[in-house]
């Protein structure tokens, strides 16, 4: 069976270290692309040596998904390598103009739905933060759901990202996962708007949780994953995640079973000084519940003037 290593680099953001993974396979691949400092750079060349081996000899880079701490490295690494991810990773990842505007302008008239206000609108630059860590390369090849590359199948795993994918090979059941399932820390299902083109939003909660029950249909022994250790009980994990998941909308059907809110009160209320610095994340989560319970039929939402008023449905 072919060599796995990993390769641990640091990040500047709250998460702490992210995993690369080498495997020496027919052609020597790369997965995951850190995040784009120099320390993580310095880093990473100097783990590959102790492998015997330098960037250059690096034949293909396949990435899990597009965040900048997957990514990053990518604008560190010979323009000739064949870049392979899920064909949702690529506006992101080439930092593709007309996308970024479109993405602006959702989620500025979103957000306003969500009752944010125009103070609110001001604090959405910081998504772009975050985006000088990652690259701006292009995506050589895209992959699907069922595809196979040198003997890892492809699996569509959207809800962290949208363009999330995990690689299973069922030989030893050996799983890449990316932030898909993570051993300590829950991966959180993120706002993106839809694709160019494309009306409705995606509902990254709900998506997350079939994702995470999709798991279950696959014969896993080990996920090697984004951050911190490998996880080993794949379907006890799986279970945790989601039962936490319900009671944490459990607690936001309280919240408006005791008055109507919009989400972005929800979000305040759920993070009442996390919020600020971490706005899309919060909302993210205050939305994802309220899509679940929505989902279930246990909260509605109704338009008052331009804003979503969420109230619980009583039976
Ligand atoms: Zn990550």
């Amino acid at each position: 069976m072919e060599q796995l290593h990993r390769i641990v680099v640091p990040t500047p953001f709250a998460v702490g270290d992210v995993n690369m993974y080498i495997i020496e396979g027919d052609r020597l691949t790369l997965i995951d692309a850190g995040v784009k400092t120099e320390e993580a750079w310095h880093v990473f060349v100097r783990e590959l040596r102790e492998l015997g081996y330098k960037p250059e000899h690096i034949e293909q880079v396949i990435i899990t998904h597009h965040h900048p701490d997957h990514v990053g490295l990518l604008d560190y690494l010979p323009s000739t390598i064949p870049v392979i991810g899920h064909r949702k990773a690529a506006p992101w990842i080439a930092k593709d103009a007309a996308f970024f505007a479109w993405h602006q302008q959702y989620f500025e008239q979103f957000l306003m739905e969500c009752g944010i206000g125009e103070e609110g609108i001001a604090k959405l630059g910081n998504f772009r933060r975050s985006l000088r860590f990652s690259c701006e390369r292009s995506l050589t090849q895209e992959v699907k759901e069922g595809d196979v590359i040198e003997g890892w199948m492809v699996i569509e795993t959207p809800g962290h990202a949208q363009s999330h994918i995990v690689l299973y090979r069922e030989s030893d059941g050996l799983m890449i996962g990316g932030d898909h399932l993570l051993a300590t820390i829950s991966s959180n299902p993120l706002l993106e708007p839809p694709a160019i083109g494309e009306q409705e939003r995606p509902k990254p909660l709900l998506q997350y949780n079939d994702s995470l029950k999709k798991l279950l249909n696959y014969d896993i022994t080990t996920i090697v994953t984004g951050h911190g250790e490998n996880v080993t009980d794949v379907a006890p994990l799986v279970e945790k995640r989601l039962e936490k998941q319900k009671e944490r909308a459990e607690h936001v059907w309280k919240l408006l079973s005791e008055k109507p809110m919009t989400a972005f009160d929800v979000c305040r209320a759920l993070f009442p000084t996390v919020y600020e610095r971490e706005f899309l994340l919060t909302m993210s989560e205050a939305i994802g519940q309220l899509d679940y319970l929505e989902a279930i039929g246990a909260v509605k939402k109704q338009k008052d003037g331009q804003i979503y008023m969420y109230e619980v449905v009583r039976s």
